[in-house]
């Protein structure tokens, strides 16, 4: 029997923003610049103090407030300390718990999610924990944990544990809910290999030729964590389950254009529908706590059926928006911001 934990009716949506520093690149071409030109916003030494503050007056909007705001100095673990941490603790639990990163392609969707052996990122810190809360437990009690990582890309969803991986559909399984069938689930007894299998998994991904440098820009890649605890004393045959998705998102800059006048959002032939699915969810559970709505679409794509556990019920859903402090990606930041501001 699969018992559900003390159920209380809404989902929590907390909400970080994250600037990346500039890139090497970016230094370079700048500083060629700064040479010619008056005023270069980017290059303020001291991007991490007053950043958002400067986007905010030089486009006179009004000022946004998150919950979490990460400059371009904050690493990957300053972030999942801030923000993630006490999340995880749900999850050994029984929780579910959602964690996207939002924003437009090259503003550090993938580092804040994967990351890098120095500077590892959400996932890698993620399942760290859960490890670490396991070995504390001082119950009887048995976990499994479980990994699995998928793309969805224009609407089909392939297995990036698989190295030439078929389309996979969805199916209601009774007991589990939607389930991916056919999709891979390997049992990890650390966190240490999965570092090298997120790579390995980013690398299958789906890449779009038209868009010079940037890869997988219209893919999402899930990694769904699951933790199952089998009760040996008390309630013996008992099993409670926990499931952490971790999602590094499609490349915003499709939806944005729907998106950032606060009209519905609508589906549009060149835009990704799962991403504009995912963020009509996101409104309507917005809604939901506000106002007491109750319908959320999540059948509208591929995305939002598979993390409908993690965004419904008693789960915690945690948006990360990332974006770059380059003076070329302004609109985009701009956008992210108002998305994520209405998100809250
Ligand atoms: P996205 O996945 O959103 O398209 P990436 O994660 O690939 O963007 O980041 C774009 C570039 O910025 C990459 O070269 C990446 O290494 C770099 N980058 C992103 N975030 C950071 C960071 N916090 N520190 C250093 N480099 C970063
Ligand atoms: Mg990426």
């Amino acid at each position: 029997s699969i018992r559900a934990p003390a159920t209380k009716k809404t989902t929590t949506l907390t909400v970080a923003v994250k600037c990346r520093p500039l890139t090497e690149r970016e230094r370079g071409r700048d500083i060629v610049r700064v040479h010619n030109a008056k005023e270069v916003l980017v290059l303020d030494p001291d991007l991490s103090k007053d950043y958002l503050e400067r986007v905010q007056n030089r486009t006179k909007e009004r000022r946004y407030t998150f919950d979490y705001a990460f400059g371009p100095n904050c690493s990957n673990l300053d972030v999942y300390e801030r923000s993630i941490r006490s999340t995880i603790f749900g999850v050994v639990q029984g929780l579910n718990a959602t964690i996207f990163a939002y924003g437009s392609t090259g503003s550090g969707k993938t580092y804040t999610m994967v990351g890098t052996q120095d500077d590892p990122g959400l996932m890698v810190l993620s399942l760290n924990t859960i490890f670490h809360l396991i070995e504390k437990d001082n119950s009887s009690d048995v976990f499994e944990v479980t990994c699995s990582y998928l793309e969805v890309y224009n609407e089909v969803i392939y297995d990036l544990l698989e190295k030439s991986s078929g389309h996979l559909e969805l199916r209601e399984d009774p007991d589990q809910g939607i389930v991916v069938a056919g999709l891979r689930s390997i049992k990890v007894n650390s966190a240490d290999k999965i570092l090298e299998l997120l790579n390995l998994g980013n690398s299958r991904r789906k890449t779009e030729s038209t868009e010079v440098n940037e890869t997988s820009s219209r893919s999402h890649a899930v990694l769904e964590i699951s933790v199952t605890r089998k009760q040996q004393k008390e309630y013996p045959n008992q099993v409670i389950r926990g499931k952490l998705a971790l999602v590094d998102l499609a490349g915003s800059e499709r939806a944005s254009e729907t998106n950032s006048g606060g009209q519905k959002l609508r589906d549009g032939a060149n835009i990704n529908r799962s991403l504009l699915a995912l963020a009509n969810c996101i409104n309507a559970l917005g809604k939901q706590r506000k106002k007491g709505l109750a319908y959320v679409p999540y059948r509208n794509s591929k995305l939002t059926r598979i993390l409908k556990d993690g965004l419904s019920g008693n789960s915690q859903t945690i948006m990360i928006a990332t974006i770059s402090p380059a003076d070329n990606q302004y609109h985009h930041t701009v956008n992210t911001l108002k998305y994520a501001d209405r998100a809250k």
